[in-house]
């Protein structure tokens, strides 16, 4: 579905969308595939999709195939086929074998209530020189070692995390034995050779332990874009979990045009009156990563 032919194509410069399919599409996830789709396509790279359908009990039937026609109305263009994550298993499971040979997890039986009584639900690796008996129902947790608390973002430029929620030993399989957002993320990117990730500032406070999985892996970290959150006159972020407007396929272009918009590209209003690919087209081509700015803005237009 490439809108550039192969020949033209960047392969050395790989972006992606990633939607979890517990809804349909918000504001904030338009603005991140808006975003991600910008960024790719600019550099006349691959932009692919994923649905990350790790946890079953949150999905809600139907939502995925949903984004997809949502994505295709908006005239979004992806390469290479979707991938799913609930058919990724096999992948996981490999990188979990790699880190327990590498002998940096460890197995933890700590409910989050004890956690939370120890140490404000901070995890203060009281399990790591346990060994827990074969049968006991547990999460594998990861040794976070110091040396991955900063980063270099290309929109919000030198990143630091000192609060120990940030750097502490996190669960890379869960009690449940579903494998954690955490690994799948970082297996599934460097699986699709993911080089460039762009998503919202939701998400900014997992790259340090992303970056260091990625270490543990031995595979150079991507480049990452960190945009702006959008949030309510409240400034409470918006999500799936809060009431939040779904994005109307009938009103693509406006829509489109407010997230550009947002991620501060200088938009001509008229765009409005163009289609949707057209639109897209305009904002490859003016694309500038350097207006993105680094505040959180709310959302006002296109109340519902
Ligand atoms: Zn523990």
């Amino acid at each position: 579905m490439a809108s550039v032919s192969a020949g033209q194509q960047n392969l050395n410069w790989i972006g992606r969308f990633a939607p979890t399919p517990s809804g349909p599409l918000h504001f904030g996830s338009l603005v991140a595939a808006v975003g991600s789709y910008c960024v790719a396509r600019h550099k006349n790279g691959l932009w692919l999709l994923r649905i990350e359908d790790l946890d079953p009990p949150r999905e809600v039937a139907g939502a995925a195939t949903e984004i997809l026609k949502t994505l295709e109305a908006f005239g979004f263009e992806w390469d290479r086929e979707v991938c799913y994550q609930s058919k990724q298993q096999n992948h996981y499971r490999a990188a979990l074998e790699q880190l327990e040979n590498q002998k940096v997890t460890y197995r933890c039986d700590c409910s989050r209530k004890l956690v939370l009584q120890r140490n404000s639900g901070v995890y203060d690796s009281y399990c790591r020189s346990r060994a827990l008996d074969n049968g006991v129902e547990s999460a594998t947790r990861i040794r976070f070692e110091s040396g991955y608390e900063s980063f270099e973002d290309r929109i919000l430029g030198k990143c630091c995390f000192e609060r120990p929620a940030d750097t502490q030993d996190f669960v890379v399989q869960r009690r449940d034995g579903l494998f954690a957002y955490q690994l799948a993320v970082v297996v599934d990117d460097i699986e699709q050779n993911v080089n460039h990730v762009v998503r919202g500032a939701d998400i900014l406070d997992s790259t340090p332990r992303q970056n260091y999985l990625y270490h543990c892996l031995k595979v150079a970290p991507p480049s990452y874009y960190h945009l702006p959150l959008v949030v309510d006159a409240q400034g409470e972020k918006f999500s799936k979990s809060r009431f939040s407007p779904s994005i109307k396929c009938e009103q693509a272009s406006r829509w489109l045009v407010e997230a550009l918009c947002h991620l501060g590209q200088k938009v001509d209003q008229n765009l409005i009156s163009a289609t949707p690919p057209e639109i897209l087209d305009w904002a490859i081509t003016h694309w500038r990563t350097s207006d993105v700015g680094t505040k959180a803005r709310v959302f006002s237009a296109l109340k519902t």
